[in-house]
């Protein structure tokens, strides 16, 4: 690891001027930037601790609910209101790392980890255009079990590692950021960044800017969710495939339908054409198979990942029987 500086923030305000005056890194609970550093992934001249920023959860005016990015993965996943109103939140937190990691990581940090591409943290042995711009991609025609079956490149197929994003995507969750240039809102489906020609480039996020929070607003498919991850073992591991959903079913027709996916592509994978198809139609196992059957039909594998597009189809149909209450 080489030297850098640290401070400490105790305002948004006070992390954007020392980032003004030095740039470096913010710095939330460290359980993915410190192993970057650890291992010459990452060398930032300065670190910005922004961990200790305050870290509240609050009802919103139009009955939704904010969430600071310095509050912690275990405090979120714990909270009353995510349990009751967003349990696929709840549920996506509680699916991510260990109890430990979960007590240090940040959701601000959360949604701004990297991939777990083995390539990418083999510093010495592998190319890898994300790590390093124009090297070329070891992961293609390599171990490629874990990676992208969307939206990947000729240059990149790695996939976002993060649970709780794809329960954010479902949630059509919005990302308060504060910047040099003021304050903004992005939709967190359009934070991060499909690799292209620059898997370097991870999100729109610019230089200096610092996420603050997370707005979410109430539904009634959100109410009734869930998260469900599929992965090698059953704690400590990343997914292969997740599938993070939502439905409100009325009169015997879905009225709201929500579905995103994890584990397959380089961002939280929104179900668009699927919740198209299912808008309107009746609950049954065969619309979901369905469904789910025209969202992956866009799917593209390779030698090492091809079993998920059937992980995904299957997974999408049983997690919509369990929200609808019928036989999976
Ligand atoms: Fe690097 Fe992306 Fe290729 Fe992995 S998939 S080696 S992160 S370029």
């Amino acid at each position: 690891m080489r030297p850098f500086d640290y401070r400490c923030a105790t305002s948004p305000t006070e992390a954007l001027s020392i980032a003004g005056a030095q740039p470096g890194r913010y710095l939330g609970g460290g359980t993915n930037l410190v192993d970057l550093m650890r291992q010459n992934i990452e060398a930032p001249a300065a670190l910005i601790d922004v961990s200790r920023l305050p870290g509240i959860i609050e009802d919103t005016p139009n009955g939704g609910l904010s969430i600071g990015a310095s509050v912690r993965n275990s405090v979120a996943a714990a909270h009353p209101s995510v349990r009751s109103r967003f349990p696929m939140l709840s549920r996506a937190l509680l699916a991510g790392a260990s109890a430990q990691i979960r007590n240090m990581a940040t959701i601000g940090g959360n949604i701004l980890q990297r991939t777990r591409c083995p390539y990418f943290y083999d510093a010495t042995g592998s190319r890898c255009n994300k790590r390093e711009p124009g090297s070329g991609c070891d992961a293609i025609g390599g171990f490629n079990r874990y990676h992208a079956i969307f939206g990947a490149s000729e240059h990149c197929i790695a996939t976002h590692p993060s649970d709780m994003c794809v329960a954010l995507a479902a949630l059509n969750a919005t990302v308060q950021v504060a910047g040099p240039g003021g304050e903004r809102d992005v939709p967190l489906l359009d934070l991060h960044r499909l690799p292209g020609d620059r898997p370097d480039i991870e999100t729109i996020l610019q230089p200096g800017e610092l996420i603050t929070a997370i707005a979410l607003s109430p539904s009634a498919a959100a109410a009734n969710s869930t998260y469900r991850k599929v992965r090698d073992r059953s704690s400590y591991a990343f997914a292969l495939i997740s599938v993070a959903a939502g439905l409100e079913v009325a009169a015997g027709r879905i009225v709201d339908v929500t579905i995103a996916l994890g584990g397959v592509a380089a961002k939280p994978w929104r179900a668009l054409r699927a919740e198209q198809d299912l808008r309107g139609a009746a609950p049954t196992k065969e619309r979901f198979l369905a469904a789910a059957d025209a969202e992956l039909a866009a799917a593209r594998t390779l030698d090492g990942n091809a079993f998920k597009v059937e992980f995904a189809r299957r997974t999408v149909a049983a997690v919509l029987c369990e929200l609808a209450g019928v036989e999976p």
